[in-house]
């Protein structure tokens, strides 16, 4: 069997890794365009803030690595066209510029994203920066140098990452955007008026519910015309988004329209020999039970391994996502899963919702520290729907654990009741998210008229 894997960072690497410990004799030939393979993005913000030293550490695979497991692998070769029909592809060797056209029995599309780029006049300059790969990290590392005066154009959560990490360095930055908060699709305002507040507080300009009209670049710096104002910067990065790199199956395979590819639960596309994982495809969301495009490394990562189970036979179902994802910010631990408030009412989903705050220990313990929470769920069904929760405290794990119980359909009651351990170290007879499925019982027993009016 001839496996053709095209792209090589996160879907690509645990794709390749997959097919050869399933199968062991397949003929796995990886094509990739860059000469890295399995970049972790998520470590560019630590980078250029300091916390990482060393960014060689941001690489978990190599080629050698792929390639003492069987695997031909082809750095710097760019997959230009690929014909379903007759099973090829044609390729270039970027070194060589040589083109030659293979064939394949399978063909695994991890051929991820691209970030976004509207056609804004002036945007193609060299004073405008993307934030994707490892090439772009190591400019945004080299040009921040001569840099004082940073504008990150995005507010989502790479903008907002990169916008502290810059801020902490000594920079004057300005985040911008055209929604009227920071990280709008996964806080709701009660979580991110507190972030603006800590942004402003360390001297971050928030230029937020403004549109970028224009980039105007001199000698001196970059001139961002936005629709209130003017931004005057040294240099620009743009974080507004990303875009599914799948135009070499445009007409081929069914896609959203976006252009992510749709799969079947085995990650089978509407071509039974094509393959795709990670930013390339579109995922199952389970809060809504439909698809969408949520491009995030845990996807990639659990694709690519189904990608690998499944490329013979379908054995192994995709179980779909939260889309969970945090962050820290100022010492500020921000996570979140499932649908927010805002987005459940935008996407037409019942739903109703609880903030509060507790302490995550006892007040007899010498520290303790508050922990934000909200919990949306559905008041017919009460099912949970999304949480997220903000502290200084470490809640990382609070928000897999809802994350689980959305994937599992869990109520608000099994949250409020289900066993959690306890001890005054760690927290109360009731953890705190048994508390916030508690706040959710006592909302939907006091509220029934209120909740069925809103909706
Ligand atoms: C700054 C930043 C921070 C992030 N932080 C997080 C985080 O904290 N948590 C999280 O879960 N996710 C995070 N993400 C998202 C995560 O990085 C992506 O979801 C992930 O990289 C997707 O992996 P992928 O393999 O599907 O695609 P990609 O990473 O897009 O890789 C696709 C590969 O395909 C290659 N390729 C494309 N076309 C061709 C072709 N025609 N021929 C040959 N090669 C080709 C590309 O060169 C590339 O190497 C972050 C992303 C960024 C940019």
């Amino acid at each position: 069997m001839k496996v053709a894997v095209i792209g090589c960072t996160h879907a690509g690497t645990f794709a390749t890794k997959q097919i050869l410990t399933e199968h062991p004799d397949a003929q796995v030939t990886v094509y990739e365009r860059n000469d890295v393979i399995s970049f972790l993005s998520c470590g560019i913000a630590l980078y250029l803030g300091g916390q990482v030293k060393d960014p060689q550490g941001l690489f978990y695979s190599n080629p050698d690595e792929l390639a003492a497991l069987g695997a031909t692998v082809l750095m710097r070769h760019d997959v230009l066209n690929i014909d379903p029909t007759s099973h090829t592809l044609t390729v270039k060797d970027l070194n060589s510029g040589d083109e030659r056209t293979e064939a394949y029995d399978k063909l695994v599309m991890t051929t991820g994203s691209w970030p976004i780029i509207p056609p804004i006049p002036g945007i193609d300059s060299d004073r405008v920066l993307l934030c994707k790969n490892w090439a772009h990290a190591q400019t945004l590392f080299e040009r921040a140098a001569d840099a004082k005066r940073i504008a990150v154009i995005g507010a989502g959560y790479i903008g907002a990452e990169l916008a502290e990490a810059y801020s902490l360095k000594g920079h004057q930055v300005t985040l911008i955007d055209a929604q009227e908060r920071v990280m709008p699709k996964y806080f709701d305002a009660a979580f991110t008026d507190k972030i603006e507040t800590a942004y402003r507080e360390h001297g971050v300009t928030l230029a937020l519910n403004q549109k970028v009209q224009s980039f105007t670049t001199t000698d001196q710096g970059v001139t961002i015309q936005t629709d209130q104002g003017v931004v005057e910067a040294d240099l620009a990065v743009l974080c507004i988004g990303f875009k599914p790199n799948t135009s070499l199956l445009t007409g081929k395979v069914e896609m959203a329209q976006n252009g992510a590819i749709i799969t079947n639960d085995y990650m089978q596309s509407s071509d039974p020999d094509i393959f795709a994982a990670g930013d390339s495809a579109a995922v199952h969301y389970n809060p809504t039970g439909k698809n969408a495009y949520i491009p995030l490394a845990t996807n990639a990562v659990r694709q690519g391994i189904l990608v690998g189970k499944n490329i013979v036979t379908p054995t192994t179902k995709y179980m779909g996502t939260q889309s969970s994802s945090g962050l820290a910010l100022y010492g500020i631990s921000l996570c979140s899963t499932g649908l927010t408030y805002e987005a459940a009412k935008q996407q037409g989903v019942m739903a109703e919702q609880v903030i509060m705050t507790d302490n995550y220990r006892p007040e007899f313990m010498p520290t303790t520290l508050p922990v934000q929470m909200s919990l949306v769920f559905n008041p017919e069904t009460r099912e949970i729907l999304g949480g997220a929760l903000m502290s200084k405290y470490d809640i990382s794990q609070s928000a897999n654990l809802l994350s689980v119980c959305i994937q599992n359909h869990n109520t608000i009651d099994d949250l409020a009741m289900v066993d959690m351990l306890f001890q005054p170290t760690f927290d109360r007879p009731f953890n705190y998210l048994n508390i916030l499925g508690q706040a959710a019982q006592a909302k939907l027993a006091t509220e029934p008229a209120k909740v069925n009016l809103r909706n």
